[in-house]
């Protein structure tokens, strides 16, 4: 009879041991993976949702949870992004405004030159104009291919094409800041993995602030480099302005943290630019340069396999 007893206990007790540590303990262990993955910004962590009990509600709430983070950091990010190129629409309508006076001035000159029979200058002039409309179209596309939404995948993405293209937004406001930019882009390390237009809007905020750190300097230099580093492509952008203090370099890449005055800075490019190229599978830091200014690195994978090419 005793035996019997403890046999069935035995045996109900290997069924409930059976049954917590296989399911339940299981389940609960791999909502806690989910939860840390997504704790650590990983917003495409799979959520197991299985059974109808409580764990699996917890796992539907983790879910939806996860997909409404995800959604506000993509309108965070295009909100940041926006916000760059509204500081800059002052520069950029200077950009469109002169090649348009330009265009205004050979027309006018070309009609005189047409009344006088002056065939051959005539064609100057309209060559003229059509190189000028090139550039306002360029800047027009650049404008329309950053503010559209990005998409989410990783593809092969040129270095030397991303920074060409911040550079023809950028470009009224260097000659504005008096600022010289020197590339020196490595065809050996310029093909990254990452999505085009996001890669752009980070190398955008780190040149803006680059600009804004130069701007009172004496020497306005800004050099952009790439190299192959440890089997990573390696984008670093330094420049001769005042430098970063140790104690701000902790706090740079933390959501609103800003030394600009009200209205110029909100503190958030270089927090989304961070996340951005943590998403791309690389990272970004900081150095302060002996001698004064600062020189950021943007570390991504070669889209092909260590070469970089
Ligand atoms: P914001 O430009 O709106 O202030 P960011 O996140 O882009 O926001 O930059 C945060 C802060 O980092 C800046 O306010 C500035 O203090 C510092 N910083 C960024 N880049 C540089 C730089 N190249 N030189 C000196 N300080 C910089």
């Amino acid at each position: 009879m005793l035996a019997t007893v403890g046999a069935s206990l035995v045996f109900t007790g290997l069924i409930v041991w059976l049954y917590v540590g296989r399911n339940m303990v299981g389940r609960i262990t791999r909502l806690d993976a989910s939860m840390r993955a997504i704790a650590d910004g990983d917003l495409d962590a799979e959520v197991p949702v299985e059974g109808a009990d409580e764990i699996g509600d917890m796992a539907g709430a983790l879910r939806t949870f996860r997909d409404k983070l995800a959604t506000t950091q993509a309108e965070l990010v295009q909100a940041g992004k926006l916000a760059a190129l509204g500081q800059l629409s002052a520069g950029i309508a200077h950009e469109i405004n002169q090649p348009l006076a330009a265009i205004r001035h050979y027309a006018r000159n070309g009609g005189k030159f047409l009344e006088q029979g002056r065939t051959h200058e005539v064609r100057g002039n309209l060559t003229k104009i059509s190189e000028l409309t090139e550039r306002v179209r360029q800047i027009v596309s650049r404008l329309r291919a950053m503010a559209r939404k990005p998409g989410k995948g990783l593809n092969e993405v040129d270095l030397g094409k991303v920074v060409g293209n911040v550079l023809v937004l950028l470009e009224g406001a260097v000659r504005d800041c008096g600022a010289e930019i020197k590339l020196d882009i490595d065809t050996r390390a310029r093909l990254v993995l990452a999505g085009q237009v996001r890669l752009e809007q980070v190398v955008l905020n780190v040149l803006n602030n680059a600009l804004d750190a130069v701007r009172e300097a004496t020497q306005k230099t800004i050099v952009i480099a790439s190299a192959m580093r440890e089997g990573m492509v390696e984008l670093s952008i330094a420049d001769s302005g005042s430098g970063i203090s140790p104690g701000a370099r902790e706090q740079v890449f933390d959501p609103f943290f800003t030394t600009k005055e009200v209205g110029k800075g909100l503190g958030l490019g270089l927090s989304i630019s961070y996340n951005i190229v943590k998403d791309f599978g690389g990272a970004m830091t900081v150095d302060s340069i002996p001698g004064g200014g600062a020189m950021f690195r943007i570390r991504l994978k070669p889209a092909t396999g260590g070469a970089g090419r």
